[in-house]
């Protein structure tokens, strides 16, 4: 089901295809019926975390010895389609899955996996990742949170900002200065246990232009004692490499959700143009919506193209920083123009809350900023050049 016409690429198996069957089977029964109810409230259950988990959709590339499915990148990302295609956008799925399981699994001790990965598993443990603070978004740099040791553990303080799954996570990798005095290099991950811990608030529920129901939040650490075992990996001043390492498959994953908008987007408009009519014809039948929507299907083949080629590379290694950049900042850029462009089709209908298209319009836009600005990105192929 598609508005596109790629062949599959090389590394699409039966199996993706039968994973991408039961998770739109999933997501039509215990997400579609829900999004509007979601929408009002600001936030999804927390019970719908828990069925996705037994569907298998928050471990698909753990390894089955911690819990998970044994998959890889690529059943990651046909997940990341099926959310998008079904309109269920402002889950923070990415974060729990594809960003911050890596990280345990890539930088974790072997404790740290045993203890960590299979309750990600079955959803006993969502995840977030807070970088980000009021002070320092792209500058991660210039992050303000401290880690002191203290005894064999180590002592908290900071705040942080603007985090995916802020008031369902009760497990929050938080970055933090831990050598000031080091810049960059100074910087560690802390996987925080949230749960009765002293020193740990939520703060508000942002609120925001679109993704109506993430729970998008700030943190708070006043003084939180934390055990040595919160440290990712065996050392400290290893976050700034940390994260650098994980960025490439970070903003992937936001081309992947970008490209399943926009095949919607497309699906939805063609199906609309088909019905509505105007002066005597369906929109479909004006020169003007055939060349918009041959124009738009163009862009978007040669899009999806280029990023089921950064998947294949990913699945080797190799889809480095530059790749990855260009992915996320030309299909997040592109995701937005077509959806523009879709919802001048809908006419005034475009604008209402009932249709999809408005929604997507609104939820669009933050995939510009998130993940690294697509201006940032744009330095990091600069660098290349
Ligand atoms: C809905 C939502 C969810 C988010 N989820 C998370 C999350 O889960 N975890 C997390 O840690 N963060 C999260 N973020 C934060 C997000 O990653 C940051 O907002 C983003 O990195 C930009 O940082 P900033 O907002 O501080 O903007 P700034 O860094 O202040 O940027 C402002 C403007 O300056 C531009 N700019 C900055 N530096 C340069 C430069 N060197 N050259 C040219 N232009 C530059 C930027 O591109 C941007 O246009 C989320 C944000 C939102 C809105």
């Amino acid at each position: 089901m598609s508005a596109l016409n790629l062949p599959k690429p090389a590394w699409r198996t039966e199996e993706h295809d039968m994973l991408a069957e039961s998770t739109r089977a999933f997501l039509a029964k215990e997400f579609v019926p829900n999004l509007d109810r979601w929408s009002e409230a600001g936030v999804m259950d927390r019970d719908a975390w828990i069925k996705a988990a037994d569907a298998g959709l928050l471990a698909a590339s753990i390894p089955e010895a911690y819990g998970g499915a044994g998959g890889d990148y690529s059943h990651e990302s046909v997940i990341a389609h099926e959310i998008a295609m079904a309109g269920a956008d402002s889950w923070g799925w990415a974060i729990h899955g594809p960003i911050v399981a890596p990280y345990i699994l890539h930088y974790g001790t072997e404790e740290q996996k045993k203890a960590w990965l299979p309750k990600m598993a079955t959803g006993e443990l969502i995840a977030a990742l807070a970088m980000t603070e009021p002070g320092a978004g792209s500058d991660v740099q210039g992050i303000r949170t401290k880690a002191e040791r203290s005894g064999n553990g180590w002592v908290l303080n900071g705040s942080k900002t603007f985090i995916t799954n802020g008031q369902h996570a009760n497990m929050v990798v938080v970055a933090a200065k831990t050598d000031p005095s080091a810049g960059a290099k100074g910087t560690s991950l802390f996987v925080v246990e949230t749960e009765n811990a002293p020193g740990f608030r939520r703060g508000r529920k942002l609120k925001k232009l679109g993704l109506d129901w993430a729970d998008t939040s700030e943190l708070f650490f006043d003084d939180m004692k934390l055990p040595a075992e919160a440290l990712l990996g065996p050392e400290p001043n290893q976050g700034f490499y940390q994260m650098m390492r994980a960025l490439p498959q970070e903003r992937l994953i936001i081309a992947g959700g970008a490209i399943g908008m926009i095949e919607r987007a497309l699906m939805l408009t063609i199906a609309y143009v088909k019905e509505r009519g105007a002066f005597g014809k369906k929109v479909i039948d004006f020169q003007n919506t055939q060349f918009e929507l041959a124009d738009m299907k163009t862009e978007a083949t040669m899009a999806k193209a280029f990023y089921e080629t950064c998947v294949g590379l990913h699945l080797h290694g190799q889809c480095d920083t530059v790749m990855a950049s260009m992915a996320k900042y030309k299909l997040t850029d592109l995701q937005n123009t077509i959806v523009d462009r879709c919802l001048q089709l809908f006419g005034g209908y475009g604008f209402m809350d009932e249709y999809p298209i408005s929604r997507m319009y609104r939820d669009a836009r933050i995939q510009r900023i998130y993940g690294g600005t697509n201006e940032i990105m744009k330095i990091l192929i600069a660098r290349s050049l």
